[in-house]
Order: structure tokens, then sequence, then C-alpha cells
């Protein structure tokens, strides 16, 4: 996608702080950080949000839950939060799907 800030990331065309980089999945730090560590993980192929995924995805989706896991421990974080929001109304302003990994404060409940 040619007008997508995250693939445009990925190309390497929009600078950004990676943390990990695989086959098809990357991670990189939130330009505003909403918390000591705030990564965001990637797929390389460009998935508007969880809404658009087709069932060739739940693959792919789990392993963005997983890479969540190995950098939440790679990073220290004894406790995280992994927050995917999905359509506008949630909160997603960039339209390609990623999954938030927030850590190294407490956190409450409900969020905002
Ligand atoms: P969303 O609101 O779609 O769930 O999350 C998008 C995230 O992308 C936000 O947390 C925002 O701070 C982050 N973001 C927006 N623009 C950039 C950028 O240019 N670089 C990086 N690293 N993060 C960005
Ligand atoms: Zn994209």
């Amino acid at each position: 996608m040619s007008n997508c800030l995250f693939c445009k990331i990925i190309a390497g065309e929009v600078p950004a702080t990676m943390v990990y980089r695989g086959i098809d999945i990357v991670a990189f730090r939130d330009i505003h950080p909403q918390a000591p560590t705030h990564i965001l993980v990637v797929p390389i192929k460009h998935l508007e949000s969880v809404a658009a995924m087709q069932p060739g995805d739940v693959d792919l989706v789990g392993r963005l839950v997983a890479t969540a896991k190995d950098i939440a421990h790679n990073e220290g974080l004894a406790g995280f939060r992994l927050v995917v929001n999905t359509g506008r109304e949630a909160g997603q302003s960039v339209f390609h799907l990623h999954v938030h990994v927030l850590g190294g404060r407490s956190m409450h409940w409900p969020p905002g």
C-alpha cells in the first residue's frame, strides 16, 4: 500500500526505532509512547485491521501475539498489556494492523 505509514516504515522510507525484524513481522517503538515501553508489532503484509482478517491470516495474527510476548520478555516487563484498536471508534488511527505492547508502569481498567 503506497500511502500507508506503516508500509513506509517497513520499507525504510520513514524512520523508526526497530526492535525486531522477521520474515513477515516487524516491531518498532511507538513515536508517542503511552508507557515506558510502548512497541508496535506489525505484519509486513498490509492488513487493514482485525476486522479485515481472513481465515488465512489466523496463523500470522497468532504469531503477532507470540512475537509481542517475546518482545515483552526481552524488555524485561513483569506484566504487559496488548492492545489492538480496531476501527476509528475504538481509537485506531493507522489502518495497518498492529499490536501495541505496553508496559513498565501500573495499568488501570477499564481503559478510556
Ligand atoms: P492506533 O491509534 O492506530 O491504535 O495506533 C497507531 C500508533 O502509531 C499510535 O500509538 C501512534 O503514536 C503511532 N504512530 C503514529 N505515527 C507514527 C510514526 O510515524 N512512527 C511511529 N513509530 N509510530 C507512529
Ligand atoms: Zn500498510
